[in-house]
């Protein structure tokens, strides 16, 4: 078989992940990264500027300058590439970076990325078009880039195959809200949040109560005076720190003030949406028939390999999981049906299964925005990932220890970074009362 060429479109952690897998089999594929930053590890990549970067792109990353992990690192690594021994169990974002640059260099994944280069088109360089029948195509797909720093000039190649992996935490999702016209205070993002200290003394609402929403409501309060994280689900049940109040979500904003779907009025400084993120392929074009209405990505397998045109795969693109891990399945996954040791079902069947995942999510009463989220459904996505294809499962202590600290964080949100942990067996996980 003749050498695959393969385009990775990003070096954050799904892209390193891909690069790595796709390069040892050096008989079989050529991997080329496309990556917009001067280095590796994507979100990770703390910018204390907001806004555009110096050529005029968005920056991407969403990370604010005291950021821990909401994962033990014990969890979040790749499978056989831990984290450094000496560094505690909830690692600041540089400690994520510095490993991910590890990785890229033990894997030696360096040389494959074409750094400040910015994929701007992927189109199918099918014959047909749309393809009358679905297959693993060898028509292979065209990508247009340019280097960042010369945008005027772009430049086309072919590749056999593509991995989607840009990422899905740059461009915030901001529901308008009644009455926000007339706010006299400041509404921002929380991708665009970096310091707390930017909120000194302020009265602050967090909207949004997801990962996100928590982690910052509880940052910003070491310097506002107040904050308000105002949300939609049951109170949560967990220690917060005295100046945090929750509230219900919001109704609207008038000049000054905030009032809350309870009806209880506040008066605030500033409105910190922590609201979420849309999905963004701005590089796919219209032949590629990818739908991202409402936040569902269609038509996609096992939400990763998509199901007209099987040689482009969307890694990563699952919300509240076990990242790393995660990502290494699907990489392992879609690199075992390029390789053709797992054959794809029909695209019939592909598109049955799908269906049958997002109504199982909307009989749940889940809106078609979380058709993407996973949660404790995580585990057994993997588990059948690696049984369809051959591929070592993640082993029971990851889930173990992740839903272990899922407990621990819900009891005490404010605390739970404090303890080191350790990948734990079954008995510990039953100790900390974690249910199975
Ligand atoms: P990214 O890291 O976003 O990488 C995408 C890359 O694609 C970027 O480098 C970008 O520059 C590049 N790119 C985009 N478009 C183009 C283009 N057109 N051409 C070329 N390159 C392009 N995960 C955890 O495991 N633990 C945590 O504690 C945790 N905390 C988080 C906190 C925050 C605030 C956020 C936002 C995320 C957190 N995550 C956490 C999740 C995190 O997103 C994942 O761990 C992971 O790093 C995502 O990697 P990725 O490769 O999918 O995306």
């Amino acid at each position: 078989m003749a050498v695959k060429r393969v385009a990775v479109i990003g070096a954050g952690a799904a892209g390193l992940c891909a690069v790595r897998h796709l390069k040892a089999r050096p008989d079989l594929f050529e991997p080329v990264c496309f990556e917009l930053n001067s280095r590796v590890g994507g979100t990770w990549i703390y910018n204390d500027k907001t806004g555009l970067d110096e050529h005029g792109i968005p920056i991407q990353s969403s990370m604010y300058k005291n950021l821990r992990t909401n994962l033990p690192k014990e969890v979040m690594a790749f499978p056989q590439f831990p984290f450094k021994k000496s560094l505690p169990s909830f690692i600041r974002h540089e400690d994520v970076l510095a490993y991910l640059e590890s990785y890229a260099e033990h894997y030696d994944v360096y040389k494959h990325i074409k750094f400040n280069h910015m994929v701007q088109n992927v189109t199918p360089a099918m014959k047909t078009t749309p393809p009358v029948v679905s297959k693993n195509t060898e028509d292979g797909w065209k990508v247009t880039y340019c280097d960042v720093r010369k945008q005027d000039v772009s430049y086309t190649e072919e590749f056999a195959a593509i991995f989607v992996c840009n990422g899905h935490y740059a461009v915030p999702l901001s529901p308008v809200i009644d009455g926000q016209d007339k706010f006299r205070g400041r509404i921002i993002h929380s991708h665009n949040y970096r310091h707390s200290v930017d909120f000194t003394a302020q009265r602050v609402v967090c909207l949004g109560a997801a990962a996100s929403g928590q982690d910052i409501a509880i940052d910003v309060a070491h310097s506002a005076y107040m904050v308000y994280l105002s949300h939609n689900k049951a109170p949560l049940q967990t220690f917060l720190p005295q100046n945090v109040e929750q509230h219900s979500g919001i109704q609207r904003l008038t000049e000054k003030s905030v009032i809350f779907k309870s009806g209880e009025e506040r008066e605030i400084d500033v409105l910190l949406l922590c609201t979420g993120y849309h999905f963004h392929f701005p590089f796919l074009t219209g032949e590629c028939q990818v739908d991202t209405t409402d936040e569902r990505i269609t038509p996609l397998y096992k939400h990763l390999i998509h199901i007209d045109f099987p040689t482009m795969a969307f890694v990563g693109i699952l919300k509240t999981i076990c990242p790393f891990p995660l990502f290494e399945m699907q990489v392992k996954f879609f690199v075992a049906t390029l390789d053709g040791t797992f054959k794809l079902p029909s695209k019939e069947k592909m598109l049955e299964d799908t269906e049958i995942d997002f109504k199982t999510r909307q009989e749940q009463g889940l809106p078609r925005r979380y058709a993407h989220t996973m949660g404790t459904r995580q585990w057994s996505y993997n588990d059948e990932l690696a049984d369809l294809a051959n591929i070592e499962r993640i082993p029971k202590v990851v889930q173990n220890l992740y839903d272990g600290v899922h407990v621990m964080r819900v009891k005490d949100i404010a605390n739970y970074k404090k303890i080191n942990y350790e990948l734990i067996d079954s008995e510990t996980y039953k100790e900390l009362g974690a249910e199975t």
